[in-house]
């Protein structure tokens, strides 16, 4: 049976190798998940790391998808991209990462299991997140009620973050 194709947003980010490109690998391979389209890449965003400071920037950017993968298959999906693109399974909360992809939000479904949070807990607390987000949609946050826009006003995160406008992601 095929399910009905809902709008998810997949944050992704990387401070490893050529980050750029990682960032495009990453897309292309969620394009070829089954049942998903990506329809819209956000801008990429050069960012100061969180956490741990010794590390280099990271590059992120925001990925608008309609899928009918559950939300559960598109979290295995996301980390299966992780592993082969040579992500180890184990490395340091915060530390420096060839790829990361998190599901931001995924429709207006909400979700707490232990392995899985939607929205992302920390979507309100990452401008890396909301900036690039912001350049495809506002949507309503929904558990708080709140806009992206009206979220970023609110943000405490201090850190640095600027526009890359000479790089763009291709959707395939
Ligand atoms: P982080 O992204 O916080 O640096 P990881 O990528 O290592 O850390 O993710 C840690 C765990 O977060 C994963 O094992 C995953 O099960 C869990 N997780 C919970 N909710 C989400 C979500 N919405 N998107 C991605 N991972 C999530
Ligand atoms: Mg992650």
């Amino acid at each position: 049976m095929n399910r009905r194709q809902l709008t998810a947003f997949i944050g992704a980010g990387s401070n490893i190798g050529n980050k750029a490109r990682n960032l495009q690998e990453a897309l292309d391979m969620l394009a070829k998940l089954p049942q998903t389209s990506v329809v819209q890449a956000s801008g990429v965003y050069h960012s100061e790391p969180l956490g741990l400071n010794d590390q280099e920037w990271f590059y992120n950017a925001v990925i608008e998808m309609h899928t009918a993968l559950s939300p559960d298959a598109l979290l295995s999906s996301c980390q299966k991209i992780e592993t082969d693109m040579g992500r180890p399974a184990e490395h340091a909360k915060w530390g420096p990462r060839i790829i990361d992809l998190d599901v931001l939000l995924y429709d207006d479904l909400t979700c707490c299991l232990e392995h899985l949070t939607i929205p992302h807990p920390e979507l309100p607390n990452r401008k890396f997140a909301l900036l690039p987000m912001l350049d495809l949609a506002n949507p309503v946050h929904p558990v708080l009620g709140k806009t992206m826009k009206e979220l970023l006003e609110t943000c405490p995160d201090r850190s640095a973050i600027e526009r890359c406008n000479h790089l763009f992601l291709k959707i395939p």
